[in-house]
């Protein structure tokens, strides 16, 4: 067990990794993670020097105050390596001023940027051994934050730690996608959390997702609460429609997840040719497109899939299938975004981030 003191993080090793280059191959997604973690407290009132420590379970008292209310938010982002053996993160710090915005909807201290930009890079380079290559492989890197006061008073908790922990992942499969409108449940409303990574969001879609798996579906799309006549995003990906040649997305508000891969999306079609609009959507357009034949593709965009193509549509008791589609924009796009995050072209954006 070596340490190590850096300016920013005290280090301590594993003694013996636990590496073997066979834990690389058909890993199912978020089930195998490296030989460190970054952790940082928060206590009486001040951040401590964050630590690279070796990866294993956490010891609270019941009576945190995550495990009652919820008070912890989360973000996902990759890095990503080249044919030499570079890595770069993409776009992180999107997910850092993302996570802030978490924090701050969710009464929590505001994470300083260089634990969080610099403790990453430090810890992907230590456990870069752990990053898969090829097409589609990538270094998930998960940042969780969660409150830790061991009180079970129903306020915001005055201790918390931060982690970072990372899993390597595989390009992601998942056969054919079908999705269908949500018009009963929410994931959102006017005023909520959506646009937080807030942990409990994700609990309360679990129930209508699986009711939607029971009747053939992998996915819903959910619409707005008021009305559920506008359409707004899927589970962990924001989603796109091409009605005949124009892509279309709707904007962020508080109920949309302001999505690092939406936004890159966004920009690659804006230069490259790809008539775009971001703009209220409707169910209504998208079953009449679909009905009329001009409903010519929808995929999903977020970091996990990076672009997820879907394969047809469900509304009231009906199945709109569409057809293969010519010049497929989700293929061009996706290539276009994987180009720039496996250092394959040139980066006009500034969006790949080398690590050390
Ligand atoms: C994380 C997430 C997304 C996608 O965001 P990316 O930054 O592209 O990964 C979209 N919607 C929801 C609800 C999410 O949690």
């Amino acid at each position: 067990m070596t340490r190590e003191i850096s300016e920013l993080v005290d280090i301590q090793t594993v003694n013996e990794s636990s590496f073997k280059p066979e834990l690389l191959h058909d890993i199912r997604f978020g089930t195998v993670f490296t030989d460190h973690m970054l952790v940082a407290d928060f206590k009486n009132g001040q951040w401590q020097k964050p630590k690279i420590m070796p990866y294993g379970p956490l010891a609270y008292e019941p009576s945190a105050k995550v495990f009652h209310y919820g008070q912890a938010i989360f973000e996902g982002m990759k890095a990503f390596k080249d044919n030499v053996g570079n890595v770069f993160l993409f776009r992180p710090r999107k997910n850092f001023e993302r996570m802030n915005k978490s924090a701050e909807r969710l009464a929590m201290p505001l994470i300083p940027e260089e634990y969080f930009m610099e403790g990453i890079k430090q810890l992907v380079a230590l456990d870069r051994q752990w990053i898969p290559e090829g097409e589609g492989a990538s270094l998930y890197i998960r940042p969780v934050y969660i409150a830790t006061d061991n009180e079970i008073a129903a306020s915001p908790s005055q201790s918390y730690r931060f982690m970072v922990i990372l899993s390597p992942a595989q390009a992601y499969y998942r056969g054919e996608v079908k999705v269908k409108f949500e018009t009963r449940y929410s994931r959102a409303c006017p005023g909520g959390t959506g646009y937080a990574k807030a942990a409990g969001n994700y609990a309360a879609q679990f129930m209508p997702t699986e009711k939607a798996k029971k009747e053939g579906y992998q996915q819903v799309i959910w619409t707005d609460a008021v009305t559920h006549e506008l359409v707004e995003e899927s589970g962990t990906m924001n989603v796109f429609f091409r009605i005949n040649d124009t892509l279309l997305t709707a904007p962020v508000n508080d109920q949309i997840l302001n999505g690092v891969t939406r936004d890159s999306i966004i920009q690659l079609a804006k230069d490259n040719r790809i008539p775009i609009e971001v703009r209220k959507i409707t169910v209504d357009e998208l079953v009449e497109a679909a009905k009329a034949g001009n409903l010519k593709e929808i995929f999903g965009s977020g970091t996990a899939a990076t672009v997820l193509p879907i394969k047809g549509l469900g509304w009231k008791n009906e199945f709109y299938e569409l057809q293969p589609p010519v010049d497929s924009y989700a293929d061009r796009l996706k290539k276009m975004l994987m180009d720039i995050q496996y250092n394959r072209t040139a980066d006009p954006y500034g969006w790949r981030v080398p690590v050390i």
